[in-house]
């Protein structure tokens, strides 16, 4: 009988324990994907960027003769509704973990089971399944330092190859047509220049890994933090899709490692940090929309999203320059550099006093590479809320960051176009991105900074110690 492989952010042919499972039992094979609530509740960012990812996907199938089935709907129905359609015994698919998919794959493998019908969840997502890694006494690390050194020496299994081969069923059920699905339609504000910078697909996650493991990854650990430079693998946009497998990239840095390329170490323990981010929302799911720590829901934040300074900060018109510049960089290639990510996250909950939950918002619409736990806990880490977190008390000043680790101002002038008299394209193509309703001149001078670093800094330390935490 045939076997259904359900694919989900995991866009991949190798190392794709599920699809190698499938070819295995023998049998045609079914790849298919549902356009379901976890997909209709994506951002527009992400939603535009699956569009891509799965058109590269099709492409891909289509290469080893197999096709990808599109179908639509709660998946408790669609999926036993497609099994009897093929006549499959079997349906495999890979986990996900966060709590809505949880639910629902448990309510989908239990009606399979109830019908008789094979239906098996593999790893793949994640080096190291989130219950599997726990302290002496059994509970979960809310620290990262000892979850690290819980991990870093476990093996992990090398990376399969994709299959040769994926038996095509007699007859293949019916599909929707991707273009119908229109994943793309809520990015109404520069598509065209996200094109850009944007390559979707595994074969370009590879090629792209391939290259830092080449020319980056030795510098890591000195250039990571740098937001002049290229110094970063940029391999979350394929790990958020699962167009490369978290173990591909683990050897690989293990293989750098004994080549004795000095960044190769800390590249791992970013991949532990990934590792972390789903270690924590699987144990403690409310980190994704509330205080990890229950005493910061008395905290002052300011939540209501009409806010001047939220919308500034929002477009990007902060009048602070490294704050606009990340925010411009990911309003205009979908991604933003991991040191800007704690700079504009630092302004925005502590200089503007604005809920983390409207950061995390507006991140969850914008980035390609979005991931609902390391999102999660990345704002949490900067607002002062999360489990092992920043203090609160711990404001990042943009000015000196942006002296640190933009000395001379490159990253600013690569996405300020104000005050420049020939700006680069990359500064342009923000005012060809952001949408008319925002009434952008690109005439107008660069604004003045709603909130002084001083200011803003004073009155965060002010309001923190109001409170007894
Ligand atoms: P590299 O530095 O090359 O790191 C390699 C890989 O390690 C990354 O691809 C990523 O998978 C993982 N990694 C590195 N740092 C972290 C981290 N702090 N937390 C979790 N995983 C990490 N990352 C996302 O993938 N999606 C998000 O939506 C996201 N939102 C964030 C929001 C905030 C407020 C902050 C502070 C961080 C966020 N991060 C997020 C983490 C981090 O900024 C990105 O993973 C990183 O910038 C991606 O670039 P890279 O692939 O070049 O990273």
């Amino acid at each position: 009988t045939p076997t259904i492989v359900w694919v989900r952010r995991d866009l991949r042919l190798s190392d794709h324990a599920a699809l190698t499972a499938a070819v295995a039992r023998g049998g045609p094979v079914i790849p298919v994907f549902l356009r379901d609530h976890t997909v209709d509740a994506l951002g527009a960012a992400p939603k535009w960027r699956l569009e891509r990812g799965l058109a590269t996907f099709i492409e891909a199938l289509e290469e080893k003769g197999a096709r990808l089935i599109l179908r639509a709907g709660p998946a408790q129905e669609v999926i036993p509704e497609l099994v009897r359609q093929t006549g499959a015994g079997a349906v495999y698919w890979q986990r996900a973990y966060d709590p809505a998919s949880v639910e629902r794959d448990t309510e989908v493998k239990s009606r399979l089971k109830q019908a008789g019908i094979e239906a098996e969840s593999f790893a793949g997502h994640l080096l190291f399944e989130p219950w599997s890694v726990e302290t002496k006494q059994g509970a979960y690390y809310k620290v990262y330092s000892p979850f690290w050194r819980a991990v870093k020496d476990r093996e992990v299994p090398e990376p399969v190859a994709a299959p040769s081969d994926i038996r095509a069923p007699g007859q293949w059920p019916e599909s929707a047509a991707l273009e119908d699905w229109a994943l793309g339609a809520a990015m109404n504000r520069g598509a065209e220049v996200l094109a850009r910078h944007v390559s979707a697909g595994e074969a370009a996650a590879q090629a792209r890994l391939g290259t830092f493991m080449r020319d980056g990854v030795a510098d890591y650990g000195e250039m990571r933090d740098r937001l002049d430079v290229a110094g970063t693998s940029r391999m979350s946009e394929y790990l958020s899709l699962g167009e490369i497998s978290p173990a591909r990239c683990w050897h690989a840095g293990l293989r750098a490692q004994a080549e004795g390329k000095k960044g190769a170490g800390k590249f791992l323990a970013e991949l532990a940090w990934r590792e972390f981010a789903y270690h924590l929302m699987w144990h403690t799911p409310h980190i994704l929309e509330d205080n990890w720590r229950e005493e910061w829901r008395a905290f002052p934040w300011k939540e209501d999203r009409r806010l001047r300074e939220v919308r500034l900060w929002e477009q990007a018109r902060t009048g602070m320059e490294v704050v606009d510049a990340a925010l411009r960089e990911m309003y205009v290639t979908g991604y933003m550099h991991n040191r800007a990510r704690m700079i504009v996250a630092s302004y925005l909950t502590k200089h503007l006093m604005v809920h983390w939950r409207i950061g995390q918002a507006w991140f969850d619409d914008c980035l390609v590479d979005w991931d609902p736990a390391a999102n999660a806990m990345g704002w949490q880490w900067v607002a002062g809320c999360g489990p092992d977190a920043a203090p609160y008390f711990r404001v990042f000043n943009p000015e000196t960051q942006a002296e640190k680790f933009d000395p001379k101002g490159a990253y600013r002038r690569k996405w300020i176009a104000e005050g420049q008299a020939r700006p680069p394209q990359t500064a342009l193509d923000y005012f060809d991105a952001v949408p008319r309703s925002w009434g952008l001149v690109r005439s107008e001078p660069y604004p003045e900074p709603v909130v002084s670093a001083k200011e803003g800094r004073e009155a965060a330390l002010a309001a923190y110690e109001d409170r007894d935490f």
